[in-house]
């Protein structure tokens, strides 16, 4: 474990004491959004240490230009950034002309606090500069959920031993770079500033993507808790506009200022309107003012939890890491507007670029199906119908024809946007993943309608990809999908990936079973979708009987199916075998040792095993776990979630929990030393699972039934969660000794009748 400083409690991210080292870290974790924006935690001030200043805006991005040494037909022209946005929480200050920064000072006192009750972050210290004025500092920022554009900071000094001028200089900086560019160039063109009455406003133009963006702020001060007026001066540069308001303050005084800020892009208004309407943010959120705001975010937070909050009694560390989890997950994505994806990274940093990956099939749609409207499920998998035509296109490109469609690894719009040869080209598994999404929807809402109107053709598409991919070996007279990699990204071209060729069987399936439904129960789309795909029953009979035998690669002598063919040639020695100090290996060791060794990176049989558990026996699950688990290293966030939801399928309530806090508490205790990029934000809806789906042991599949099988690990005194199952929020308490169902209003409800299901 590299960090071990977050304070452990029930409601909130508490950090005490000031630490340089901790900086970025914190950073990451303490970051704040609504769904449509977010910003990381970086300080109003100036801080002169290390730090990576991130603030981003949903849908903004910027198409860099592909880099590779060499260059291989089908890498796609661009890797999409996710882009570094105008700043508009700095204030520069000066006490008696010392500028502020916590990495010259002495710093007495930190406090940092995430309230994710309440939606705010906050931080009290003492600063003692070099000049020796003594000052208290209480900061509160957060990002409106109401208004979904508009966010607000109260800063507050306390001038404790002296008696002399304080001066706040609140700025817009669109002179903003981002640590990830390929040529540290410049994202950012300036066309308008705009100053004002202690408000101003930035138009800049994101380049090549040509989104525009408005960036505003507005401020107004309090001496001793008074509104006070001050005098503006000025100054606007290139690329920067600030206004310096100075005061002087005797011994004791406190000086607040509230500086109200906005982005307003292109996707949302016409361009001729934006900079009128991010004055016009501004100008209500400080009408409204900063208390006011408060009390509506700690509103619009108190619904968001009404249907989501997750509650751990007796296990203070485990109760901190699933809120966490279930805040980050909505700060990244409310599920409002269909154009957005939830970003791997959400808005606390710059990796991964891009915002979709097959994440959001495999993990995330559980989570927000669980605890909001079905509607937000059914924008993500129409986010996806809508790429249709881009992920045939993608398929064109690498040779595929007659509709087939692989979807991109990482898309902003639907194109590929991911240029490593052994994920873009052979990373192909996500394709299963969209479908996979679909089945988990319509077994989940019964919304079958879904498939006739938008998932068929997605399936269709899919399929004939499959058909297309594989090839008929006549040694081992089956279908094989050679030249692959599988979830487990520490494996490259390898033939017959178990999980990838199980996937494809499946999908070849289900889109034919679909097919069958649709022609007899929706004959007016059936016949739409065969006109448009010119679908024949030929080329349906061809599809399964690849998919009736495909190859899947298993071992008589262990009795599981290989992760891929050779698989046993590996020297298979457990983790726990490894020093730690040649851990995590993908930072320790060289990347052709990590390839040969048998390790792990995430879930792969054992993905396949928990998206089809129904499909397999307890004792399979058992053998595939005791041979796969020992020798994962879990350095993809993906997967300890997986792992801890099967050690419960199975009943290894402990184990699951061991996995459960690291999936938990991933980026709290910095598990894979990254924190400091970003928080792991998709696979916090993993985490959800492991308790829902894990612990609570709720299951639907084909069926329509909702099953629960509740275990508790014995760390804990009581758990209870809440899903909104077909409109119903249901609430599921376990404890050492009971198991209780509630329906909205708190009755008690009996799904105990034989088992525990429920129609
Ligand atoms: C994982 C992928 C995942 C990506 C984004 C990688 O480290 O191996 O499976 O899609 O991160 O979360």
């Amino acid at each position: 474990m590299n960090k071990n400083y977050i304070i452990p409690n029930e409601w909130s991210i508490l950090e005490e004491g000031f630490d340089n080292d901790n900086v970025k870290a914190s950073e990451s974790i303490f970051s704040i959004g609504n769904g449509a924006m977010g910003q990381r935690a970086n300080f109003e001030e100036d801080y002169s240490g290390s730090t990576l200043q991130g603030s981003y805006i949903g849908g903004i991005y910027y198409p860099d230009k592909t880099r590779v040494g060499w260059w291989k037909n089908g890498y796609p022209e661009y890797f999409a950034k996710v882009l570094n946005a105008p700043n508009w929480i700095g204030i520069h200050i000066k006490i008696n002309d010392t500028l502020l920064d916590l990495n010259t000072c002495k710093v007495v006192d930190f406090k940092r606090e995430l309230n994710m009750k309440e939606g705010w972050l906050s931080r009290s210290f003492k600063a003692i500069l070099q000049t020796g004025e003594e000052i208290n500092v209480t900061t509160k920022r957060f990002i409106s959920v109401a208004f979904n554009e508009i966010g607000a900071i109260e800063y507050t000094i306390n001038a404790v031993n002296f008696s002399g001028t304080i001066a706040y200089t609140p700025y817009i900086d669109a002179g903003i770079v981002n640590e990830d560019a390929n040529y540290d160039e410049y994202f950012w063109e300036i066309l308008e500033i705009h100053d004002g009455e202690n408000a101003g406003c930035i138009l800049s133009k994101t380049l090549k993507t040509e989104f525009l963006v408005a960036t505003a702020m507005k401020v107004s001060f309090a001496l001793n808790n008074k509104e006070i007026k001050l005098q503006q001066h000025t100054q606007k540069l290139e690329k920067k506009l600030d206004y310096t308001y100075q005061t002087k303050v005797s011994k004791g005084d406190t000086l607040t200022i509230f500086k109200y800020g906005t982005y307003v892009s292109s996707l949302n208004e016409t361009p001729d309107n934006l900079v009128k309407k991010a004055f016009q943010n501004v100008e209500e959120a400080e009408k409204l003012g900063f208390h006011n705001l408060l009390e509506t975010q700690k509103d619009a937070w108190q619904k968001i939890w009404n249907t989501s909050d997750i509650i751990i009694e007796g296990d203070v560390k485990a109760q901190q890491g699933i809120r966490f989890n279930i805040f980050q997950l909505n700060q990244t994505y409310m599920g409002t507007d269909a154009r957005l994806n939830i970003g791997p990274k959400g808005f606390t940093g710059e990796k991964y670029g891009g915002s979709t990956y097959w994440d959001t099939e495999a993990y995330c749609i559980p989570f927000y199906m669980g605890t909001k409207d079905a509607s937000v499920a059914k924008n993500l998998l129409l986010y996806r119908y809508n790429q249709l035509d881009k992920a045939i296109e993608n398929a064109q490109k690498l040779g595929f024809t007659n509709g087939a469609a692989l979807y991109p690894m990482v898309t902003m719009n639907g194109e590929e946007c991911h240029n490593e040869w052994e994920i873009t080209f052979e990373e192909i598994h996500r394709n299963g993943a969209m479908v996979y999404g679909i089945y988990n929807y319509v077994n989940y809402t019964q919304d079958f309608d879904y498939i006739p109107k938008y998932g068929l053709e997605v399936m269709i598409a899919i399929a004939r990809f499959w058909y297309q991919r594989v090839n008929y070996s006549s040694v081992k007279n089956k279908y094989v999908i050679l030249g692959v990699t599988g979830p487990n990204e520490y494996e490259n071209n390898v033939n017959n990936n178990f999980y990838t060729n199980y996937l494809a069987k499946w999908c070849i399936t289900y889109t034919v079973d679909c097919l069958n439904e649709v022609k007899h129960n929706y004959t007016d789309d059936f016949s739409r979708i065969i006109a448009t795909t010119k679908l024949t029953a030929e080329e349906m009979y061809q599809w399964l009987n690849v998919a009736d035998n495909m190859y899947l690669p298993y071992s008589e002598e262990n009795q599981v199916y290989l992760q891929q063919e050779g698989f046993l040639d590996k020297e298979i020695i457990p983790v726990s075998q490894l020093p730690v100090s040649e851990k995590p290996i993908n930072q320790k060791w060289s990347w052709d040792r990590i390839l040969r060794s048998c390790y792990i990176k995430q879930a792969d049989v054992l993905q396949g095993m928990f998206f089809f558990e129904n499909k397999f026996s307890k004792e399979e699950l058992e053998r595939h776990f005791d041979f796969y688990e020992p020798i994962t290293v879990h350095e993809s966030s993906l997967s300890p979630c997986v792992h801890a939801i099967l050690a419960a399928s199975i009943d290894r309530t402990q184990k699951a929990y061991e996995l459960y806090l690291r999936t938990a508490r991933l980026d709290l205790d910095d598990y894979n030393h990254e924190v400091e990029e970003g928080c792991h934000i998709t696979s916090m809806a993993g985490t959800w699972m492991s308790i829902v789906q894990g612990f609570g042991g709720m299951r639907v599949w084909e069926d329509g039934k909702l099953t629960f099988n509740p275990q508790i690990p014995k760390e804990w005194k009581s758990y209870s969660f809440k899903i909104n199952f077909r409109g119903q929020i249901i609430t599921v308490y376990k404890s050492q000794t009971t198991c209780k169902f509630y329906n909205e209003v708190g009755e008690e409800i009996n799904l105990l009748e034989g088992n525990s299901k429920v129609k």
